[in-house]
């Protein structure tokens, strides 16, 4: 393509909402098969509501609340900022006791110390390496709610897993008819995350898609990328999380979510700007354009 085309391409995509790193992004665009999409925040909105809580014997609402929601006060995962917000809402003064020393365990959730008590939140797995299990009745409250496609946090503490906080994010409206137009250029969609399976397949559902990756471990996103590429695919990984800056980085094509985090942005080949994923067929669509070629 001739300069003044590229710059023109370029121009029309600003109008569209698509930021190119530079001119020469529009010859990756174009070359692309496969878009590998981020779940939460990419596909969905990324905002999560808590929407059920299951006890185990003799524990309150008010304590695993409490417990939970101090510690995640202290992360800014999604899931985090639904259970730190419930959490200050039931108690009496808003305000929740402070965690010590919190850690982060990246794709499992967090521990720390809150008012004498060692408490776990996040995947059963984060429990289950460290020998706490489900009792039976929270197992299947746990299985039923990632059925229906909700989010289950396991919440643990003083050597038990004592609670499952169910926590709910919605496809963005915008999702569905985005794969639609990504598969009518010829793309094939893939779900990336790291969420649990029947979630993903859930989500995936909804909106269209049909190959899912789930349970992928942040550092392994890079490696699903890497996989797809050596099966001869041309890659392009749509994302918006810390989480996937190096995948978006390593596919052949990175589009980042204007409403992402500035690691995804500043890792990406080009920014969808209003987080519309609608844009992602648009960019493909105007680089073709811009090159004069049909596939
Ligand atoms: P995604 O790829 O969907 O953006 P992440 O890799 O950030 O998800 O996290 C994977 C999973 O780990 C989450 O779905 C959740 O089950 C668990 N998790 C991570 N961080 C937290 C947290 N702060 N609190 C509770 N659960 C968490
Ligand atoms: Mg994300």
């Amino acid at each position: 393509a001739t300069p003044t085309a590229l710059m023109v391409g370029t121009g029309r995509g600003a109008q569209l909402g698509i930021l190119l790193k530079g001119p020469e992004v529009l010859e990756t665009t174009r070359a692309v098969d496969t878009v590998v999409l981020d779940k939460t925040g990419t596909v969905t909105t990324g905002v999560m509501t808590l929407t059920g809580v299951h006890l185990a014997d003799g524990v309150t609402r008010a304590q695993a609340l409490r417990l939970a929601g101090a510690l995640e006060h202290s992360s800014e995962h999604p899931i985090a900022r639904a259970l730190a917000t419930a959490a200050q809402e039931a108690e009496p003064t808003g305000t929740l006791p402070a965690p010590e020393g919190f850690t982060n365990v990246p794709g499992l959730g967090v521990r720390g110390s809150v008012e004498g008590h060692s408490v776990l939140v996040g995947r059963e797995r984060l429990l289950n390496d460290r020998g706490q299990q489900l009792p039976p009745a929270l197992a299947a409250a746990k299985d039923a709610a990632e059925r229906a496609g909700h989010t289950a946090v396991v919440v643990g503490w003083d050597g038990a897993a004592r609670a499952v906080l169910v926590v709910s994010d919605a496809v963005k409206p915008t999702s569905a008819e985005a794969v639609r137009r990504l598969r009518a250029l010829g793309l094939t969609p893939v779900l990336l995350t790291g969420d649990n399976r029947a979630v993903a397949e859930s989500v995936a559902a909804e909106v269209g898609i049909d190959e899912v990756i789930a349970e992928v471990l942040p550092e392994d996103k890079v490696a699903v990328v890497e996989r797809l590429q050596a099966e001869g695919r041309s890659v392009a990984m749509v994302g918006d999380g810390v989480n996937d800056a190096a995948a978006l980085a390593r596919a052949d094509l990175g589009l980042a979510m204007g409403t992402g985090t500035d690691a995804a942005i500043e890792a990406g080949d080009l920014t969808l700007v209003r987080g519309d994923l609608r844009a992602a067929a648009d960019a493909i669509r105007l680089a073709r354009a811009t090159l004069g070629t049909i596939r």
